[in-house]
């Protein structure tokens, strides 16, 4: 089956539901069993209590199981609690963990507020290491994180080379797929054990509930779901569902933010207020061989520099835009663009692109419309700089 037929069709069985097209939404706490006997043998029950999941939750999990490849998943209400939960599924005290420099930020502040007061030291790599890291893995070391392309600055991992060195001294590869959504990039396909999402972009689609997921490789499932069960992180049935329809037509909205993006990278590549391009589709990227190697698209998300930092520019430009929404999150069907600052929370290379680092999420609206808004942006950004 192919991705979008599976989009279409996984996770979801109408006979079983009176013919009904959509899966039910379940609320549930409590769950009651006929007899004692029942009640005794509900650790083998499909449902036993809320927490563990109801068949909303299973609908999610086989349909991102099935479009990663992976043996199961599991639901979080966030990509951050996807991100923890795989973590601390795979670190005990005294372990050391390798940690892409390119990260997502709050992933960052959970190694470096949370996971080292139990014990767990990060060390960070640069994100294009490739099979060097082997030089970085100790006996100690559990966890190998890789994030690609990475945030803000969109570096590609060679994901198939650090995978390899770190299999070889029994560490755990755990991949952040939010920006390849499952869709464009096959994580465990190239080595990893664990790939964590953020529903909240692309699968929920639409900017109004927050996810996330983590999927694993049959040798990573019983610690996550151990992990999982025991933290108690539970998704509400509503948020479950929006995420399940919205993957219903992932696939199409992604192609449209693919294709719109590069018009609209290769028409800020020639403009004079832009310093470089961070996109890597884009065929003078340095990531571009790498992505090529193991992407089949490119999402709505990158980044640009411009040529200047000025404030009272920026403002000038930002502050009237018509279309570009200023704000955090990305995936929805709508155009974001926001200053980024990468030089303040990168551990082992510095980041002095020479002006101001932006954000763009281009969204579902007609490219044109957007070129427009951004040309129009650049004019108030030359007048006031
Ligand atoms: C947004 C994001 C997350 C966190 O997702 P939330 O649902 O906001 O917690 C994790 N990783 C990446 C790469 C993201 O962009």
């Amino acid at each position: 089956m192919k991705d979008d037929t599976l989009l279409t069709h996984a996770g979801r069985d109408p006979q079983a539901n009176y013919g009904i097209v959509n899966p039910p939404v379940y609320h549930a706490s409590t769950v009651l069993f006929p007899t004692l006997d029942a009640l005794l043998a509900r650790g083998q029950a499909a449902v036993s209590y809320g927490r563990y999941g109801t068949p909303t939750h299973f609908s999610l999990e086989q349909a991102m199981a099935a479009l990663e490849r992976a043996e199961g998943a599991v639901i979080l209400p966030s990509g951050l609690a996807a991100i923890t939960a795989a973590l601390t599924a795979c670190v005990s005290q005294g372990d050391h963990i390798l940690v892409t420099d390119g990260l997502y930020s709050p992933t960052r502040r959970f190694c470096a507020e949370e996971l080292k007061r139990f014990g767990v030291e990060t060390e960070y790599y640069p994100p294009e290491i490739g099979a060097d890291i082997a030089a970085l893995i100790r006996p100690n070391t559990s966890v190998v994180f890789t994030e690609s392309p990475g945030s803000q600055t969109f570096e590609v991992q060679d994901l198939p080379a650090i995978a390899a060195a770190a299999h070889e001294n029994g560490a755990t590869v755990i991949n952040d797929n939010t920006w390849g959504a499952g869709y464009y990039f096959k994580p465990l396909e190239k080595g990893a054990d664990i790939v964590v999402h953020a529903g909240t972009k692309y699968p929920v689609g639409h900017a109004d509930a927050m996810l996330g997921m983590v999927v694993y490789n049959a040798a990573s499932e019983a610690r996550i779901r151990r992990s999982v069960k025991n933290f108690g992180g539970f998704a509400g049935p509503d948020d479950v569902y929006l995420a399940q329809r919205g993957l219903r037509t992932m696939g199409v909205r992604l192609q449209r933010h693919y294709e719109s993006g590069m018009k609209i990278a290769r028409w800020l590549a020639e403009r004079p207020e832009v310093l470089r391009i961070m996109h890597p589709a884009m065929e003078d990227d340095p990531g571009h061989a790498l992505w090529k190697r193991d992407f089949t698209g490119a999402c709505g998300l990158f980044g640009f520099v411009l040529d200047t930092a000025d404030r009272t520019a920026l403002s000038a430009m930002l502050d009237n835009m018509t279309y570009f929404g200023m704000g955090y999150s990305w995936g929805g069907y709508e155009s974001l663009l926001i200053p980024t600052w990468p030089e303040k929370s990168r551990s082992c290379y510095s980041w002095a692109p020479g002006g101001q680092t932006m954000r763009i999420h281009v969204g579902l609206e007609d490219p044109d419309d957007l070129i427009a808004d951004l040309e129009a942006g650049f004019e108030r950004l030359g007048k006031a700089g």
